[in-house]
């Protein structure tokens, strides 16, 4: 292994795997550096968006476990809609697939080493310094090399956002999933198959409650897509602890509702959610240090999904760096990224704080479950419908405000609360 590299990026995670696959295909000597031996387990419901096909083509049949096309609905277990996600009349076009991300990461990775990237796994970057107009990586055990770039793919609370004081803006989430083994011919309840997402939405506070189905288990979790503090400083996972036995509680009573038995021993794993929270930014000394994925905040604040956009920020700093005009990171990331997530969060504001209305006003529509989806998959951009759908649910509200679904009577504030 060289200890002089052209770019050296920090986290084998989607989003920095596929900046060294780009980075190393174009000729630049690229190192990967990943704290924990690959393949390693990542907290995620580990549900992607198709448009990742477009992106990455080559990924394995073997990689993506199920292929959902339905999604089910509940409200407090209750109210239940089941929706195919494609008009029946025409070619079916979208899609979630559903991946473990050990196995799919793993794959981005030697994807990655394919293109000539090296990989250092195993190996937790302690300290950047900058030294002589470049950066010099020191990690465990002594071991140092220095880099022309370097890319902060390291996650939720990654080293490089703090060593060069970026990152101030934070909103931190946090989800928690586990995995349940699960046999399909134990049709323990009927909508419980493998082209089925569920999705329960009144007992989580500002976030849900999902079942994602897999080859041979259930991924079920819980997630909230806000801070759990007020405070913009830097939240970390022992803060939203407490939320770990509620978010439990809530993943039994969503099994119990579907009838599912034997769920003893799930492990659960809970991990930070680092929403995006406005324009800030995400490049430091010149462009020589670029900020991707959920090191940079780019969580989508209404699903709360980062694997595409982890992977888009991948190619775009993959692509600056390669064409000299990194500096200009942060106003590409906005226009390719962001803008798209600043109409997703105005969205998310108004979903969250009104969750019953926008249940019954929006998720119980079937059009509205396929918009869901293509918004997911990237097919439709949050901005395209954002301005059609607040104003649907302000209408809505208006309507029924002085009912049961102002802000002091939203169930959400009384019933299974987290935090
Ligand atoms: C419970 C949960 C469920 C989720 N479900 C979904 C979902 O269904 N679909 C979806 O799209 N998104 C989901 N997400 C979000 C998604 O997991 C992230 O957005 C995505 O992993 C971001 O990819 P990344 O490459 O930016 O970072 P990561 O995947 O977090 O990778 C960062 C890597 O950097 C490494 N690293 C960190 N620090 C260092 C260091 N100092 N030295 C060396 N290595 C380091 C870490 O070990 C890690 O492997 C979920 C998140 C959670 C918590």
């Amino acid at each position: 292994m060289r200890t002089r590299y052209d770019v050296i990026v920090i986290g084998a995670g989607p989003g920095g795997a596929t900046a060294a696959a780009e980075l190393a295909r174009n000729g630049l000597t690229t190192l990967m550096v990943e704290r924990k031996p690959l393949p390693r387990h990542k907290a995620c419901g580990g549900g992607l968006p198709m448009a990742v096909g477009d992106l990455i083509p080559e990924i394995p049949a073997g990689v993506v476990e199920a292929t959902v096309t339905w999604m089910r609905h509940t409200w407090n277990f209750q109210d239940a809609v089941l929706f195919p996600v494609n008009n029946p009349d025409s070619m079916p076009d979208i899609t979630l697939w559903m991946v473990r991300r050990d196995r799919f990461d793993e794959h981005l990775a030697q994807r990655a080493i394919n293109f000539g990237a090296e990989l250092a796994d195993g190996l937790h970057i302690r300290h950047i310094e900058a030294e002589g107009g470049r950066f010099r990586l020191v990690g465990e055990n002594g071991w140092s090399a220095t880099a022309d770039y370097v890319v902060g793919a390291d996650g939720a609370n990654g080293i490089t956002a703090s060593s060069f004081g970026l990152r101030q803006k934070r909103q931190i989430g946090i989800a928690m999933e586990g995995e349940l083994s699960y046999n399909w011919d134990r049709a323990d309840h009927p909508d419980l198959r493998p082209e089925v997402l569920h999705l329960e939405y009144g007992r989580v506070k500002h976030g849900y409650a999902w079942i994602f189905p897999k080859g041979d288990h259930l991924n079920v979790g819980a997630g909230r897509m806000r801070s759990t503090t007020a405070s913009s400083s830097r939240t970390n996972l022992e803060e939203a602890h407490p939320l770990g036995d509620q978010f439990k509680a809530v993943v039994e009573d969503y099994l119990n509702s579907l009838g599912i038995e034997g769920r003893e021993g799930i492990r659960f794993y809970a991990h930070p959610l680092p929403i995006w929270n406005g324009p800030e930014p995400l490049e430091a000394a010149d462009g020589h240090v670029l900020l991707v994925g959920d090191a940079a905040g780019l969580v989508d604040p209404l699903f709360g999904d980062g694997i595409l956009n982890a992977i888009r920020s991948g190619f775009i700093a993959a692509r600056l760096i390669l064409n000299g005009s990194a500096a200009q990171y942060t106003q590409q990331i906005q226009r390719e990224i962001g803008r798209n997530l600043e109409a997703a969060r105005r969205l998310a504001n108004l979903f969250y704080r009104f969750p019953a209305l926008c249940y019954q006003v929006a998720v119980k529509r079937l059009e509205m479950t396929r918009l869901a989806a293509q918004l997911f998959c990237g097919k439709v951009e949050f901005s395209e419908v954002a301005p059609l759908a607040l104003k649907r649910i302000r209408t809505a509200l208006m309507r029924r405000g002085n009912r049961s679904y102002s802000d002091q009577t939203d169930p959400t504030q009384h019933a299974g609360e987290l935090g």
